[in-house]
């Protein structure tokens, strides 16, 4: 019989399905798997959704998907070859949200959220912010739709943000969702905590003392961790490939920063990653 180990870490947002993987995907995950690291492999466009279902179907637990379309792909210029693999060799008008298709994605009972979805101020093209507002606007009605929280990134933008949370937080789900990497300000913490929302925290932590304020700022019943693989490598791996083995690093420095035991923070941040994705 399959004995069930509960995880020590759960890596909420990482992207093992991109192409930076492609070569080894299955020996990277079952190193985070050996070391009782649990992930959620984040969908951006509709391949690397797909993939990150497809992915979560080869394990028997622990591995996990999210499916939606994050707001540089709403652009026609973006092509990141970490992700996507090949050069670019045309320019795309930009992924218009098809509804449909990631709902469809939605029916697989390992898919526990929506995203990565938001706004993303840092590479703005012309007329995109309409776009950005609109295809993330599609994206909470469809969590809302099938009672699903929201993987959200927000880059440069975080005013804009809580303006459009706001005006939709009827259709929230309880608990609305992650605030993926956030660098925004107390305020916008302090609104984002009302609303109901988590924030996850990644690789920065360990070598970027920037967040420290932030991090004692936000109670621990709200904080999840996460690699966000292939980028942003923790100490003591910089230079090399992130992936979702390297959590310890990132759960040992967070417990540094809020003066707690080790334990404490491995094992709340796991709680509150399986409370989040109800797995
Ligand atoms: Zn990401």
């Amino acid at each position: 019989m399959h004995e069930s180990i509960s995880p020590l870490l759960f890596d909420v947002h990482t992207h093992t399905q991109f192409a930076a993987f492609a070569e080894n995907q299955d020996a990277v995950i079952r190193r985070a798997l050996e070391r009782q690291v649990w992930i959620v492999n984040v969908g951006t466009q509709k391949d690397t959704s797909a993939a990150a279902v497809e992915t979560a179907h080869h394990y028997a637990e622990g591995v996990y998907a999210t499916v939606g379309l994050h707001p540089i792909h709403t652009d026609k210029s973006h092509h990141d070859k970490e992700e996507l693999g090949g050069e670019q060799t045309f320019v795309s008008r930009g992924e218009e949200f098809d509804y449909a298709y990631y709902k469809k994605l939605l029916q697989n009972p390992k898919v526990v959220a929506i995203g990565e979805c938001g706004l993303d101020y840092y590479r703005l093209g012309e007329q995109t912010k309409q776009k950005q507002f609109a295809v993330f606007g599609q994206q909470i009605a469809l969590a809302s739709e099938v009672r699903k929280p929201l993987m959200i990134h927000c880059r440069n933008a975080f005013a804009d943000l809580i303006d459009v949370l706001n005006g939709h937080r009827s259709a929230f789900t309880a608990p609305p969702g992650i605030i993926h990497f956030f660098t925004g300000t107390v305020d916008d913490a302090k609104t984002l905590l009302d609303l109901g929302f988590s924030f996850s925290f990644g690789g920065v932590i360990t070598f970027a003392r920037d967040y420290d304020d932030m991090v004692r700022y936000i109670p621990l019943e709200r904080i999840v961790l996460e690699t966000d693989a292939p980028y942003i490598t923790p100490v003591p791996y910089r230079g090399k490939r992130n992936e979702p083995a390297y959590m310890i690093e990132i759960a040992r420095k967070l417990a540094e920063i809020k003066k707690l035991p080790f334990e404490t923070a491995a094992r709340v941040t796991t709680q509150n990653a399986r409370a989040l994705f109800a797995c």
